[in-house]
């Protein structure tokens, strides 16, 4: 008997299931090419070549035992301290090796931080639309989950709610810029402002609030757009960064955390932070990789086929007639149903072999998410069939 705990997870997970089913179905009755599959972040471009030789150069000049073997549940001390001289290179920061805690993953990084901060019943607040699993990783410390409504209009998050639905109880606020699944890049002024709000609520709860800058897009922004790096703007930011999709490598599982000195018990921190990396059975982060990233700490994945896709699909689907804001950052167009009910564009759209993600499983219904790590050709063939479906819907 499984655990009531699991029950709404698995249950959800058929929906997920459903929707790889039917990808499968549609692709082998009509062909990979005729089917247009937006539904998952997968990168489509490969790891940068340094990537492979790094792994075939370690594998032929390190020593095993050293290469595979256990090590800190931090992390290799070295491989911290690369990093952490290319973000002081890059963002002007101050880290340290003991400032960074290697992960299995973004997903890794967040739980080990919500295990590190959390009592039961302590409230974690979200900007809508949202990647769904932050309501998953809070519960599993039995944190609670508050969401602020979206601000349609610009997807930058909706600074008065916010400061509305801070108490006493807020423990964290998780914020992720490059956004999925707008694609929206939280500009400076608005980072600005979160921060003022967040000293304020602290000064009147005589409370810590931790600011998580959730950022595996952080390498994914276009037309020179900036991402702040949050620490700069608030003293109790902790950053959760990943791999998987700056150097395309979700499968191997590999991303950190940084709580800088600044932040409120910073010490204490990391090592709970670290012990919780032992506890929830990571242990530690993939020792292989970890070398890799220390040989490819500045290496870039290639963003210009991800912004000819991004300009492909934006224009093409304006130009068609649906509403979007048009995205700065990572893989993704949020667009907006031209039918209220998004389910009901959904369904429509796999008439033309087209699946996307409904809004609602970003706590955002009336859109739909479309990734467009694809194939160039999967965004230039779509086109006339989001055109049909339009006109479908629209009459
Ligand atoms: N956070 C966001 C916003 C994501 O979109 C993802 C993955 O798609 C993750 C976290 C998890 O990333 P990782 O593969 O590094 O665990």
């Amino acid at each position: 008997m499984i655990s009531e705990k699991m029950k709404p997870l698995v249950n959800n997970n058929s929906m997920i299931r459903v929707m790889f089913e039917e990808g499968t179905r549609l692709k082998a009755l009509y062909g990979p090419e005729n089917v247009f599959d937006f539904s998952l972040g997968n990168p489509s471009v490969p790891a940068p070549d340094s990537v492979r030789r790094a792994i075939i150069d370690l594998v032929n000049e390190e020593e095993p035992t050293v290469l595979h073997g256990y090590m800190s549940n931090a992390g290799f001390e070295d491989v911290r301290q690369t990093i952490a001289e290319s973000l002081n290179r890059r963002f002007g920061t101050a880290f340290a090796a003991k400032n960074l805690i290697m992960t299995v993953g973004a997903a890794s990084g967040l739980n080990i931080v919500l295990k590190a901060i959390l009592n039961p019943g302590d409230e974690v607040i979200v900007f809508a639309p949202y990647f769904l699993e932050y309501g998953s990783y809070v519960r599993n410390y039995d944190g609670v989950l508050v969401q602020v409504s979206p601000d349609t209009e610009t997807f930058q998050p909706n600074l008065k709610e916010f400061a509305e639905k801070i108490t006493a109880k807020t423990k964290a606020v998780i914020v992720n810029t490059p956004h999925n699944p707008t694609g929206v890049v939280y500009s400076e002024e608005t980072i600005r402002r979160l921060a003022a709000v967040l000293e304020e609520k602290q000064k009147e709860f005589g409370t810590v609030i931790y600011l998580i800058s959730d950022e595996p897009y952080r390498e994914l922004a276009y037309d020179g757009a900036v991402v702040p790096y949050l620490t700069k703007y608030y003293d109790n930011t902790i950053v959760g960064y990943s791999y998987s999709k700056s150097l395309s490598l979700p499968g191997e599982r590999i991303g950190y955390v940084v709580i800088p000195d600044e932040a409120d018990g910073s010490e204490e921190l990391i090592t709970a932070a670290t012990i919780a990396n032992r506890v929830n059975g990571s242990v530690n982060a993939p020792s292989l990789m970890q070398k890799v990233i220390a040989r490819c700490v500045d290496e870039k994945t290639d963003i210009e086929a991800y912004d000819k896709n991004r300009k492909a699909l934006y224009d093409g689907l304006t130009g068609i007639g649906f509403e979007c804001v048009k995205p700065e950052g990572a893989f993704y167009l949020f667009v907006k149903s031209p039918v209220p009910d998004e389910m009901e564009f959904c369904t429509a759209a796999k008439k033309y072999n087209i699946l996307m993600v409904p809004g609602r499983s970003f706590a955002c219904p009336g859109y739909v998410r479309l990734a467009y790590c694809v194939s160039y050709e999967t965004i230039v063939n779509s086109i006339p069939q989001f055109e049909k479906l339009y006109r479908e819907l629209k009459g």
